[in-house]
């Protein structure tokens, strides 16, 4: 059988890769620096653009903007976020059976860096059906882009460790710090840029970020990684591998001709596009590519008995990953406009931006991510390993405990009747608590998913942890815009209903910690 370079250890028998030894970067691999610097820079191109988009969007003509409606632009953002997260789906398959997760990668970021310069030319293009053109095709290679390198780079920082453990988790921990490194200073950057010189100099910031990402990757990937990712898991039977390729083929070639042909009708003006309708039913598409892969996977991914319980394991945490992000994931929706309008954001004289405060979860992320770093290892070596559904648990309380502070602070407005400017500690706390809650879930969910994934599918369930990702930012999105300054009584409720949510998923992934710990014990030795 020919195998995957990572398999040798996969199964517990071989030699762990040098790369364990290897302790070059603040004790971790050096493959760690080059991974976290072209995350690092990926998210500073991704979050640089976000915020720009909807008010880019809804700027009028005579702004620079498209001059779209509110709802239709934040809609559009919605989806956008959403699918930039679904197409890891399809990302960690192409990565798996055809690219293998290094080169998957390099074309990840090549892709994200043209869709970044595509949107950067629309403004030479203008603001007519051209320069829509080069617009939306950025935002499409973004998608596809992302799709590329968002599980595949995650994938590896796992392979990084094949012994597994609390290092590997603590591994996680400093690549998600890289990982809002970059989104606070695109949040800073872009945006001042954007909004105060011209939309276009954010964009194209926003591409020249990821150019160096990709440039980094480029010179650095072959000296520190060694030949982990190379190459894609082989079918052992030439023939089936090749029918599988040839599926991969078929099915990526007719997604693509169903999205050119949407695009051109719709760049034609064939078909016109209701963004707020396709959002509502696309919650319905996600859980249900959810169901539909698990069940494809239980039943034709060859698994073992052991496999099977670890990837019924996958999709308690991928449930729980949901709700958590659905409440996480209004930040840019219904916290982005409580600091805007009842939001009291002046500072000595000077009013701040309503969206600086989107950077307070990075800020908070960067100090706290080394301190769970080193909290993990500890907790590990005096009491035992914290099981990953223990750490989810404690996540979604403390997003929970965030929310609930978010219940008085709405209820401070509403008895104001609206009219009253709340502290921005508020926020501040909330978002600290969330943050908290993030670090208990995000990290731990992505090293999970390489210890509990099938070797052969590790891309993949890489894709379905974003894809929890994706249902919660449509969530966040779709709940978040209800939030509404003429419905004030709206705001307690959104804010109760999502900390009840959290609590109650708290108590009962609680309870479910015993079984699902039983459910791991069958693991492969090298990967605890
Ligand atoms: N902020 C993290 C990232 O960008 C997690 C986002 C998410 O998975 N929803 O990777």
């Amino acid at each position: 059988m020919s195998k995957h370079p990572s398999q040798a250890y996969a199964g517990g028998g071989g030699i762990p890769h040098a790369a364990s030894q290897d302790t070059g970067f603040f004790g971790h691999p050096r493959g760690l620096s080059t991974l976290f610097f072209t995350e690092m820079w990926e998210r500073f191109s991704y979050y640089g653009l976000r915020p720009l988009l909807v008010l880019f969007m809804a700027a009028s003509l005579a702004q620079g903007g498209f001059g779209f409606d509110r709802g239709q632009a934040s809609a559009i953002v919605g989806i956008y976020g959403s699918l930039v997260y679904l197409a890891s789906l399809p990302g960690g398959w192409v990565a798996d059976r055809l690219l293998g997760l290094r080169r998957a990668i390099w074309w990840g970021a090549v892709l994200i860096t043209a869709g970044h310069f595509s949107i950067g030319l629309s403004g030479l293009a203008g603001q007519g059906t051209a320069g829509k053109v080069c617009f939306f095709l950025g935002l499409l290679l973004i998608v596809c882009g992302t799709g590329l390198l968002k599980p595949n780079i995650s994938a590896i920082v796992g392979d990084l460790y094949p012994e597994g453990g609390a290092r590997r988790d603590a591994g996680f921990s400093i690549f998600y710090m890289g990982i809002n490194l970059g989104a606070f200073a695109g949040q800073l950057i872009t945006g001042f840029l954007g909004e105060r010189i011209g939309w276009h100099w954010g964009f194209t910031a926003a591409g020249v970020g990821m150019l160096a990402g990709l440039v980094i990757y480029t010179l650095r990937a072959p000296g520190t990684l060694g030949d982990l990712g190379s190459k894609p898991t082989l079918h052992p039977d030439p023939a089936v591998q090749a029918r599988q390729e040839g599926q991969i083929k078929m099915v990526l070639m007719g997604i693509a001709a169903v999205i050119a042909l949407v695009f051109i009708l719709a760049a034609l003006g064939m078909i016109s596009l209701d963004a707020q309708v396709i959002g509502g039913y696309m919650t319905f598409v996600l859980v249900g590519t959810a169901v539909v892969y698990f069940a494809y996977i239980f039943m034709f991914g060859e698994l073992d008995g052991g496999e099977k319980k670890r990837v019924a394991v996958i999709v308690v945490l991928f449930v729980f990953a949901a709700i958590f992000w659905s409440a996480f994931e209004q930040a840019p929706t219904s916290l982005n406009l409580f600091a805007a309008d009842f939001t009291d954001r002046t500072i000595g004289g000077f009013e701040m931006p309503a969206t600086w405060f989107q950077s307070i979860n990075s800020a908070f992320v960067i100090l706290l991510a080394p301190v769970f770093a080193a909290l993990w290892v500890t907790l590990a070596r005096n009491r035992g390993d914290l099981s990953s559904p223990a750490k989810f648990s404690a996540g979604l309380f403390f997003a929970g405990l965030g929310f609930l502070l978010m219940i008085f602070a709405a209820n401070k407005v509403v008895a104001g009747g609206g009219n009253v400017l709340v502290s921005p500690w508020w926020l501040v706390g909330s978002y600290f608590f969330q943050t908290v809650g993030e670090l208990c879930l995000s990290p731990v969910g992505l090293s999970s998913m390489t210890k509990l994934s099938p070797r052969k599918f590790v891309g993949q369930m890489m894709g379905i942890w974003f894809l929890a990702s994706s249902v919660g930012t449509l969530i966040g999105g779709l709940v978040g815009g209800h939030v509404d300054p003429e419905k004030l009584d709206q705001m307690p409720r959104l804010f109760t209903t999502t900390t009840l949510s959290l609590m109650i998923a708290a108590a009962v992934l609680a309870a479910l910690i015993v079984p699902i710990r039983r459910m791991m014990q069958e693991r492969p030795a090298a990967s605890s």
